[in-house]
């Protein structure tokens, strides 16, 4: 991926012609994601009030509904009431999922996490240790030498804990702010790969720059590892971005995405699962997930974690289908009935969503807003009959400031529009 300037100045990407086939579409990887979610590790981590045994397994429910391929179950050397969690979900989990438990480098922790899910079906041991050279020289204070050994033993002791049964992850804390030194984090996973790790996970542990670098850095690991290593990412949304940094690292190689619900996380959360699963699907890729279950999911872990959904979160916020100006209502009226709507990036069943495009009236509606929502409503009316009522419908939203008709506001001026014309109507009819 090298970076070429041109006469403007601006980097170069890759062009059009490697991201679609002509005639065709969009390019997808031959792979589906393999969504390991965080919520109830990161996500919890994060909560003001961290969720009770209780409350966990339902979450650990949703997932398994929503039909993620792996859960991190907690950080089981946290606390007593961690381990217990960690060993209580890992037995209720079914055949196909992975189980993980964090762990930092150090032996005791690794024990523990074991201890703790070596009772799921498919285990995994998911080892975490910093490998950004701001972070081995701040916070490690130890040379790069050792940071590696640290790592090759580590690994070593959960490969020979978890035995041909388990998984072991690797994850490079800081992987993100790994530019001074990246062949020293391409030289940590080689190293956690040959001492027995099944997957490697690179970390954007704070979101920093652009998302096109950290994709830039994915691609250089997994250019350089042996083909077919698995290559896992795990970003957070600092700047707003960590959807469009784990969607595009999937098309640079990594197909383990580790997100979680509501973008639950440390700080601005973590990557959103919703968000990166429907664009995912909107490019194209075959994403094996129960996408119907998003938007009750989403309430459901809004009203456990007290974190309130924003009305313009992308996907389910309250707002995201209302159309209120003119020119839009009448794209959405003129498509409705297409496979793609003129303003709509998603369908609403897609995601169970109860409702779909909703036109609203305000000052700045049409006709064509009028005509749909009386429809809509039930109330027949003709196109005609809605472009003689706009007027009088903008006129009374200006003079209440502007604001959203209700229904009913509207059904009586269409009344009393109708009471106006009929005498007239009868005349004429009787001439
Ligand atoms: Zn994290």
């Amino acid at each position: 991926m090298e970076q070429i300037i041109n006469a403007n100045n601006a980097t170069q990407y890759p062009s059009i012609q490697d991201m679609i086939v002509p005639g065709q579409g969009l390019k997808t990887p031959p792979v589906s994601p393999f969504f390991m979610d965080v919520t109830l590790r990161d996500g919890n981590q994060a909560l003001r009030k961290p969720w009770n045994l209780e409350e966990k397994e339902i979450i650990f429910k949703r997932l398994l509904k929503l039909g993620v391929q792996g859960i991190e179950v907690g950080f089981a050397s946290a606390s007593r009431q961690d381990f217990e969690a960690c060993s209580y979900l890992a037995s209720l989990a079914p055949e196909n999922v992975s189980i993980s438990s964090l762990s930092r480098a150090v032996e005791k922790e690794i024990d523990l996490s074991w201890e703790a899910i070596r009772k799921a079906p498919k285990p995994r041991i998911h080892i975490v240790y910093p490998i950004s050279d701001f972070t081995i020289r701040n916070v490690l204070g130890i040379s790069e030498k050792e940071v590696k050994e640290n790592i090759i033993r580590s690994v070593s002791y959960a490969r020979k804990l978890a035995g041909n049964y388990g998984e072991v992850q690797f994850s490079g804390e800081h992987f993100g702010d790994s530019l001074e030194n990246m062949e020293f984090a391409v030289e940590a996973f080689q190293a956690a790969l040959d001492a027995g790790a099944d997957v490697v996970n690179l970390p954007n542990t704070v979101e920093r720059y652009r998302p096109y670098l950290f994709v830039a850095m994915v691609r250089k690991v997994a250019e350089a590892l042996p083909q077919g290593s698995k290559i896992s990412v795990h970003t957070h949304n600092d700047l707003g971005m960590a959807t469009a940094t784990t969607v595009e690292s999937f098309f640079a190689g990594a197909t383990q995405l580790e997100t979680a619900l509501n973008g639950l996380g440390e700080r601005a959360g973590n990557t959103n699962t919703y968000e990166v699963a429907i664009a995912l699907h909107n490019c194209g890729v075959k994403v094996d997930l129960n996408l119907q279950s998003i938007y009750e999911t989403s309430r459901i872990v809004s009203r456990m974690s007290g974190v309130p959904i924003p009305e313009k979160a992308p996907l389910v916020g309250d707002d995201v289908v209302a159309h209120r100006s003119g020119i839009h209502q009448d794209g959405v009226s003129k498509t409705k009935d297409l496979k793609k709507g003129a303003y709509r990036a998603f369908d609403a069943d897609l995601i169970g969503r109860p409702e779909g495009d909703r036109i609203a009236f305000t000052s700045q509606s049409g006709k064509s807003a009028v005509y749909e929502i009386l429809m809509q409503s039930g109330i027949s009316i003709s196109k005609e009959e809605a472009a003689k009522l706009q007027p009088v419908l903008k006129n009374l939203s200006e003079n209440s400031g502007g604001g959203e008709l209700s229904i009913q506001e509207i059904q009586s001026e269409l009344e009393k529009l109708r009471a106006l014309e009929s005498p007239k109507d009868k005349y004429l009819q009787n001439r």
